[in-house]
């Protein structure tokens, strides 16, 4: 062992484990793909600005979590803690939404940093894949948004979580509110850090999670009583949209992301196997953003799901994704020569789309049989002197026992049907 570990707050991914994580993240992506999702991908970091725009000044991500440095060139940059902001740079950047085809699909997947207290389900180094849909207005994306990570989940096999939606209105309705809630809030008893959010953004003190602040919030003024004609429809068919297509979700009035140009529809997937760490993901519109970073108006929705939180989910739940062994056929050669006849037969397979490993540092027989059945394999190839001399390598199906002496010719053939 080296002395080295892990940073705290990190955790490395290793087989056989890491294969679970590797097909949550496909999981999550194919329903985007199959949705005219484009793939997107970002630097891990970006200029320090961004986030702070784009993310929020007051929120806790840029006030306490961000991994932030200053390069040898004077650039101060930050470690991404999110993805949007850095999607919505890239896209503007590249001015895809002027290439006349909105909304601009993208989805990505990577790495995250935040600096938090680290526990189960909440790290310093995690993973998200997340979707946006730039520049449309229309509740059918937000609906599609909403369904396609409901699909995800179920395809996985979860059943366990929920799915909360509210309507944070628009730049009409929400100031109002707003107003009316700094007014509630500014007659409680809250200390000195709260009463400054109250200032900046009171939207997120409901997002408190101390008992004693919650306590006092029963009886805050809610936004689905302040919202505007226009918001109330569109949030209705939003609802309409969701209930026709199966998805049942949660009206939770006091669900925030409480950044000023976070609009409208705000949804939050939680699992009630995971004790406090409870979000797997969250998302919404957002159609005050780009203007926020300097681009044009671009009315948005995107999500982000966290797939630490969905392997944690997975196991809350007692699901093991069915993953079929990667290697089909596990090649043992006895001697040099067979080493050599047997190396070309495994590239070969390879070739023809068959996945084969090979016993590699000259083996013996029962160490070599040994690594064959570690690898899951279904069949082994064994080749020794004797085989070599008749021109035949022995096909063992591993399950049964079974060996069958094929001609060394025709043993890729043979793998070929057997395997379909
Ligand atoms: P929380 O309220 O738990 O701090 P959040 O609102 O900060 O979550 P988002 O910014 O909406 O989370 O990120 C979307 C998803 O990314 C979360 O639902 C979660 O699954 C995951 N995530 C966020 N922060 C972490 C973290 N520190 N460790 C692991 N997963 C995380
Ligand atoms: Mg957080």
């Amino acid at each position: 062992m080296s002395t080295f570990k892990a940073p705290k707050g990190t955790y490395d991914l290793i087989p056989p484990d890491s294969a679970t994580y590797l097909a949550v993240r496909e999981a999550i992506a194919a329903p985007l793909r199959n949705s005219g999702y484009g793939y997107i991908e970002t630097p891990g970091f970006e200029n320090v600005e961004l986030f702070a725009r784009g993310v929020g000044e007051s929120t806790d991500i840029v006030t306490k979590e961000m991994y932030t440095f200053e390069t040898k060139g004077g650039d101060k940059l930050a470690l991404r803690p999110e993805g949007t902001a850095s999607v919505l740079r890239a896209a503007l950047e590249a001015n895809l939404h002027k290439a006349g085809n909105l909304p601009v699909k993208l989805w990505y997947s990577g790495s995250y940093y935040r600096y938090e207290r680290p526990q189960k389900g909440r790290y310093r180094h995690f993973s998200q894949v997340g979707a946006e849909a730039i520049g449309a207005e229309d509740p059918a994306l937000d609906a599609e948004l909403i369904i396609l990570a409901d699909q995800a989940y179920r395809s996985l096999g979860l059943s366990d979580f929920r799915i909360l939606l509210n309507s944070l209105g628009d730049k009409e309705c929400r100031p109002v509110y707003r107003a009316a809630l700094q007014d509630f809030l500014r007659g409680l008893d809250l200390d000195d850090d709260t009463r400054r959010r109250v200032d900046i953004n009171p939207l997120r003190v409901l997002d408190d999670k101390r008992e004693t602040v919650q306590k006092q919030l029963a009886g805050a003024p809610l936004l689905r009583d302040y919202l505007c004609d226009a918001c109330k429809a569109y949030h209705e068919e939003v609802r309409t949209l969701l209930v026709a297509q199966g998805v049942s979700f949660e009206d939770d009035p006091r669900l925030v992301r409480g950044l000023d140009y976070y609009t409208r529809t705000t949804f939050e997937f939680v699992h009630d196997g995971l004790g406090s760490q409870s979000a797997v993901g969250g998302g919404g519109r957002y159609d005050g953003l780009s203007e926020m970073i300097g681009g044009p108006a671009l009315p948005s929705v995107g999500w982000a799901l966290g797939v630490d939180r969905t392997v944690l989910a997975l196991q809350a739940e007692g699901i093991e994704l069915r993953l079929p062994s990667t290697t089909s056929v596990f090649a043992v050669p006895l001697g040099e020569e067979a080493r050599r006849v047997l190396f070309a037969k495994v590239t070969e397979l390879r070739k023809v789309g068959i996945a084969a490993d090979f016993s590699y540092g000259g083996k013996g027989l029962k160490a070599a049989m040994k690594a064959a059945n570690r690898s899951g394999a279904r069949y082994a190839l064994v080749l020794g002197e004797r085989d070599l001399a008749e021109g035949v390598v022995q096909l063992k199906e591993m399950e049964s026992g079974e060996q069958t002496a094929i001609a060394v010719n025709e043993i890729v053939a043979e793998l070929e049907s057997r395997l379909g």
